[in-house]
């Protein structure tokens, strides 16, 4: 055989296969998303999404503690307003008892290790569940829209929160958040993080169980990226640098490797993180469950892709899972 055609020489070992890897998944690269609901002593199992709960703020304590304890670093959270009465611009997106404002505090103030994020968008608070305020005819007024999440967005700011991270897809909103932040004195003092490239996904049919954001009316499609569109995600990716975002997220992971590729090359002096989203979370364990592989395995596959793809950050469902396995 030809000295060229000999590789597995490089890999024969478990070591050796490790120092493959570019860059090899940690803690620290883990964000967990959770779901805040404003009945304070809530804990609801999410059906679509197993293992995820809904939960109130007093219940918070309780859940995050052993989870510190094993290493979490990193929360992003998402309000699920249940009782509150909503209406065109998402009113109570940033009612100072809220859920989202509320957990902010309490987070901070019982682990002040665990770097918060939260999540911008309006559709959960909205009478007719679109992620911006709408004209009469129904459409995005990209205006208002960008001035309402910024609004939004520095009232998590302002109430502790260390990275604000607006998933709305508005046009200008990115420019409008960074701008209310500085003019805050908060510029020096709050990550913006964008989910630059979102795509209107299949993916995300469990999220809006967990959330209750589902549209009352027609899609998200008119701002949302088309699943097709390589080079509007580039644009869109391009765009939020200029606007000044902090970091970059691709969203949903697993389809849109090849996005998460392009923005590593678009974006190269930027944390990159991507959004394993609720409906390829659900996917894994079902195919764990049904028996196609093993679930560890497979989590760790998948976000070995993500990691090779580029990203330095991932949002996961698995964060809880990855602490434990992590450590043996
Ligand atoms: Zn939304």
């Amino acid at each position: 055989m030809d000295i060229s055609s000999v590789l597995q020489g490089g890999y024969q070992h478990p070591l050796s296969r490790k120092w493959q890897a570019k860059r090899t998944l940690t803690k620290e690269m883990l964000m967990y998303p959770i779901f805040i609901t404003d009945d304070p002593d809530a804990h609801v199992d999410i059906p679509s999404l197993p293992g995820q709960s809904r939960w109130g703020i007093n219940k918070l304590e309780g859940f995050l503690a052993p989870l510190v304890k094993k290493g979490l670093k990193s929360v992003i959270l998402f309000g699920v307003p249940l009782t509150c009465p909503k209406d065109g611009k998402g009113t109570p997106a940033d009612d100072p008892e809220g859920p989202v404002i509320l957990a902010i505090k309490l987070i901070r103030k019982l682990f002040p290790s665990v770097y918060i994020a939260t999540d911008v968008c309006l559709c959960e608070y909205t009478s007719h569940g679109h992620c911006g305020i709408l004209h009469d005819d129904g459409t995005i007024n990209s205006v208002p829209s960008a001035d309402r999440i910024a609004e939004v967005a520095l009232s998590y700011a302002k109430a502790g929160a260390h990275c604000v991270a607006p998933s709305d897809m508005m046009d200008g909103r990115i420019k409008t958040i960074k701008r209310a932040l500085i003019d805050n004195g908060l510029g020096n003092k709050v990550t913006l993080m964008s989910y630059s490239a979102k795509f209107a996904s299949s993916l995300y049919g469990p999220f809006r169980d967990a959330a209750g954001s589902a549209p009352s009316f027609g899609d998200r499609k008119c701002y949302q990226l088309p699943p097709n569109a390589k080079g509007l995600a580039r644009r869109a990716i391009q765009r939020d640098v200029g606007e000044g975002a902090d970091i970059i997220m691709v969203k949903p992971a697993m389809p849109y490797l090849d996005i998460i590729a392009d923005a590593a090359e678009l974006a190269p002096d930027y944390p990159l993180a991507a959004y394993q989203v609720s409906g390829e979370y659900a996917m894994i364990v079902a195919g764990a469950r049904a028996g196609v592989y093993d679930l560890k395995t497979m989590a760790f596959e998948s976000t070995e892709g993500i990691l090779r793809a580029g990203c330095t950050l991932i949002l996961t469902y698995f964060t809880p899972q990855f602490l434990d396995w992590l450590d043996e």
